[in-house]
């Protein structure tokens, strides 16, 4: 895949805070942009089709398998999720940065398929935490609690397959942690060589 653009993989078990840390890097940083996934889950109070996520019947998700549309896809507990190649790939060659929030059998899979990924883990700032964060408003029974969190622990057995941890105890400290994972990855040299090629030839030329 030629990638001019950066593609970053994000991966937190529910609780940790992915998506309001992902809203805000958006917030602050126009060149990056999230990829909307696929699933067959059912749509949650205030969320809607086409901006949290494609809403699909597993028919249409099976037809999206065939027809190669995925760039990765996983059965994550229940549900299945998959991300649109299309998308990502017209991104990616347009210089765009590109943000996939996905769980750590997609993470595994588009780390075999482009080569210079970025990839970051979430971590709660403690079990305790994780868990209050779980109950969520106290509606849920002690099984549902129980179940999410062994599904989060799960999760986070493959914190070290990525390149970044970020602990989300504070939010905005783990913001700026974030953020500057951004930042560095553009002043790498590969990248300032291509992006900067005409200052860098100018700054080197004889006279
Ligand atoms: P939720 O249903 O709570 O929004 O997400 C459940 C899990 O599915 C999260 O770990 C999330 O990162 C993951 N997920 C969301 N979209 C995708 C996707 O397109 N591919 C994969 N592999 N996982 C996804």
């Amino acid at each position: 895949m030629s990638t001019k653009g950066t593609l970053y993989i994000i991966s937190a078990p529910s609780g940790a805070g992915k998506t309001s840390l992902v809203s805000g890097l958006l917030e602050k940083d126009a060149q990056v942009r999230v990829s909307v996934s696929h699933t067959t889950r059912d749509m949650r109070p205030g969320e809607a089709d086409g901006v949290n996520y494609n809403f699909v019947t597993l028919a249409q998700f099976d037809a999206l398998i065939e027809q190669g549309n995925f760039l990765e896809y996983a059965e994550v507990f229940t549900n299945k999720y998959g991300t649109s190649r299309v998308w990502v790939e017209e991104q990616l060659a347009q210089g765009t940065d590109v943000i996939l929030e996905i769980d750590w059998q997609g993470a595994q899979q588009v780390r075999e398929l482009v080569a210079e990924t970025v990839s970051i883990f979430i971590l709660p700032p403690s079990r305790e935490e994780l868990r209050n964060r779980l109950t969520g408003r106290g509606q849920d029974g002690q099984e549902v609690i129980d179940l999410r969190m062994s599904e989060a622990i799960s999760e986070m057995q493959h914190y070290d397959e990525f390149d970044y941890v970020v602990i989300n105890d504070n939010f905005d400290q783990a913001l700026t942690e974030l953020q500057a994972i951004f930042v560095a990855q553009r002043q790498r040299l590969s990248k300032q060589r291509d992006g900067k090629r005409a200052l860098i030839a100018d700054l080197l030329s004889g006279n």
